[in-house]
């Protein structure tokens, strides 16, 4: 495994990299901005109504009866199911980190690794799903472990590209300690992919983003990569 640098030209000042990271392939969307960590559509659940209407139009258009009795719940259940999968958005960093981050003198990597992830492809409203790795060199503060899957969770569980998710955690992970780096790599495969037969199944897909230390000192990235890629 080769993870690939985010490397923008000569900024190599941590701020330099935060910016970068942050402007980079901004979208106009309603739904999300690129790389805001706390966007939310308003009112999800009354969203319902409209969804399931979205979900009967959808059978109907792909030649099913939507009166037939297996699919007279369906539009229902589906949207609920889609709420479901999309609840990130109803989800703040600030609430999950409530509380949760801690002064602490520790100056070693922290590594959570194979974090369970279960997301959305924005391109074919399918899922994808896979494994995440954290680790982060804190500097001062601390964050409670559990928290790091908490994260991941808040922005698996929106329409995702795996390119952004791997970035909206590591600035996440940077908003809630500020630390001296972080690392991510996420192991993704993708429905839109399998299914379709465009690849073979077993293919993976692995995004990574470096931050800090992780980018600027290779000994700091080979630690952390080793210390992933133990079994
Ligand atoms: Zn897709």
């Amino acid at each position: 495994m080769a993870p690939v640098n985010q490397r923008n030209g000569s900024d190599t000042t941590y701020e330099a990299q935060k910016q970068a990271l942050e402007k980079a392939g901004h979208e106009k969307c309603v739904f999300h901005h690129d790389l805001e960590l706390d966007h939310r559509p308003p009112t999800r659940e009354a969203l319902l109504p409209e969804m399931s209407r979205a979900y009967r139009l959808l059978l109907t258009s792909s030649g099913e009866d939507p009166d037939r009795q297996g699919l007279v719940k369906t539009p229902e259940r589906a949207a609920k199911a889609m709420l479901f999968f999309t609840k990130g958005y109803d989800q703040s960093l600030e609430e999950v980190l409530n509380d949760a981050v801690f002064d602490e003198d520790h100056d070693e990597m922290v590594v959570v690794k194979d974090i369970e992830m279960f997301s959305m492809c924005e391109h074919h409203l399918v899922p994808f799903y896979g494994k995440v790795s954290i680790g982060y060199l804190p500097n001062k503060k601390v964050l409670g472990l559990s928290k790091l899957a908490r994260i991941v969770d808040i922005f698996s569980r929106r329409l995702q590209v795996q390119e952004r998710l791997t970035k909206q955690i590591a600035i996440a992970v940077t908003k809630a300690v500020d630390p001296a780096g972080v690392a991510v790599i996420v192991e993704g495969v993708h429905m839109c992919m399998v299914m379709r037969g465009v690849q073979k199944i077993n293919s993976k897909t692995i995004t990574s983003t470096m931050l800090g230390v992780f980018r600027d000192d290779p000994k700091t990235r080979e630690e952390f990569l080793n210390l992933v890629n133990t079994k």
